[in-house]
């Protein structure tokens, strides 16, 4: 019995409206707004001809959330309960502060970025924390797959398997195809800043860097594929080695294809990821922008993805017996399918499940207290029993090391 608002339609809002539609008991009402209104409408749309029986109502409409007045004048005629953005990392902290101004829950999928440096960390919205607390509202940060799910894989590491995590390693590999000789899965922008910049991961107590794509190995993904996959800086590291402090070592590992590789390391080459703002005939362009407008939007891909993504958090330390323990939780996802249900390719459905999930538990009170949290913070139970009933069904395996060291 909830009315929600959604900001963002791309890749990740189709989904997230769109499962909000299926789970018609809790989302009752829903105003999906983005800068481009006829993106919204073409989701609302496809909704009343895939999802007929649904009761959720829809609205749509423009906004932009770069402007904070603007928004909060919508938030405030529309009155949902909670904000869902899935727009772009660059409008968290506008849209956070829209939500305080009006008195309104927030969730979001990516830690803030600034537009004109490229780097996200949590820093600028931990700094929310005393507001929203003192407000009586709650923030979820990065509810979407990883982060998001691979949170809660490491909070059910913790709760369920674990008297210390000492190794965390991330694990997401995407070993679909899409045709196309070179796009991205989700925003190419965001994207492609974060696969050129340096990698990262922690160790005994201290972030260690690495150049781009430096350290690789082989990693087997059950039920999918062995595939090679490179160690890079993620979002979740940040806040998990924070939250579970026994970690020695935290990890992230993400496949990419040689051809994937090879059209990256070209265009880098020739100065095409840069975001510094170039001339061109009179006008300044960052030539990732021009790029991005360039390569096939995320979405697009949709209608012609096979095969499956598998995405997973192997932990090894001191299991609940005292003894040496290492256990692998995962979801496989597969493309095909999820474009039969919600004509979304499956990286946009991992990260729309659990937004809408995250959302559901903040309404239903499951997951609700005032201030600024990561996903980790909550019990994982609820979560993970929703991503079985909603579309990502979870996995485990014992006593199998699949990341090596
Ligand atoms: P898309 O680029 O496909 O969609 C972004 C949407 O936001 C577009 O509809 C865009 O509008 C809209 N938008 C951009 N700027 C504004 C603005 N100023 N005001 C209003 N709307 C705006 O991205 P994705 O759907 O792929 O990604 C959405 C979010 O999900 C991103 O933050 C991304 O980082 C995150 N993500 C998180 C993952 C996770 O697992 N945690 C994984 C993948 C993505 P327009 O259509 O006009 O361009």
């Amino acid at each position: 019995m909830s009315k929600v608002m959604i900001i963002g339609a791309g890749g990740v809002g189709n989904v997230v409206a769109k499962k909000c539609a299926q789970n018609d008991s809790v989302f009752t009402e829903v105003l999906l707004a983005s800068r481009t209104v006829s993106k919204c409408d073409k989701i609302v749309q496809e909704i009343r001809e895939h999802l007929p029986g649904s009761r959720t109502v829809f609205t749509t409409a423009a906004v932009d959330a770069d402007n904070v007045p603007e928004l909060a004048a919508m938030i405030r005629e529309f009155g949902p309960e909670l904000v869902i953005n899935v727009a772009l990392p660059y409008q968290d902290l506008t849209i956070m502060d829209a939500c305080l101004e009006t008195g309104v829950h927030y969730l979001d999928t990516a830690n803030y970025e600034p537009r004109d440096v490229a780097k996200f960390e949590y820093s600028w919205q931990w700094a929310y924390r005393g507001r929203f607390e003192q407000a009586g509202l709650m923030a979820l940060l990065g509810c979407g797959f990883d982060p998001g799910a691979t949170n809660v894989f490491t909070a059910h590491h913790a709760k369920h398997h674990f008297q210390a995590i000492e190794y965390l390693d991330i694990v997401d590999c995407n070993n679909g195809s899409h045709g196309k000789a070179f796009a991205t899965n989700f925003n190419p922008e965001i994207n492609i800043r974060e696969i050129t910049a340096n990698g990262r991961y922690w160790e005994n107590g201290a972030w260690v860097e690495t150049a781009p794509l430096e350290i690789s190995q082989d990693i087997y993904y059950p039920k999918v594929a062995t595939r090679k996959s490179f160690v890079l800086y993620h979002e979740e590291l940040e806040s998990l080695v924070v939250n579970f402090p026994t970690i020695k070592r935290a990890r992230f590992w993400m496949t990419f294809g040689e051809q994937y590789i090879k059209h990256l390391n070209v265009l880098e080459g020739i100065g095409m990821t840069s975001i510094e703002p170039i001339d061109f005939r009179g006008q300044k362009i960052a030539p990732i922008e021009f790029l991005k407008a360039v390569l096939p939007a995320p979405e697009s891909l949709a209608a012609n993805y096979t095969g499956q993504t598998c995405i997973g958090v192997q932990a090894r330390g001191t299991g609940k017996d005292g003894q040496p323990n290492v256990h692998f939780v995962y979801n496989v996802t597969d493309h095909a399918e999820t474009f039969r249900e919600v004509q979304a390719q499956g990286i946009s459905y991992t990260t729309g499940v659990p937004a809408m999930i995250g959302a559901m538990l903040m309404l239903q009170g499951t997951w609700m207290k005032p201030g600024v949290y990561n996903v980790e913070e909550f019990d994982p139970d609820p979560f993970i029993a929703a991503m079985n009933e909603w579309g990502l069904p979870v996995d485990e395996l014992a006593g199998i090391e699949l990341v090596k060291d």
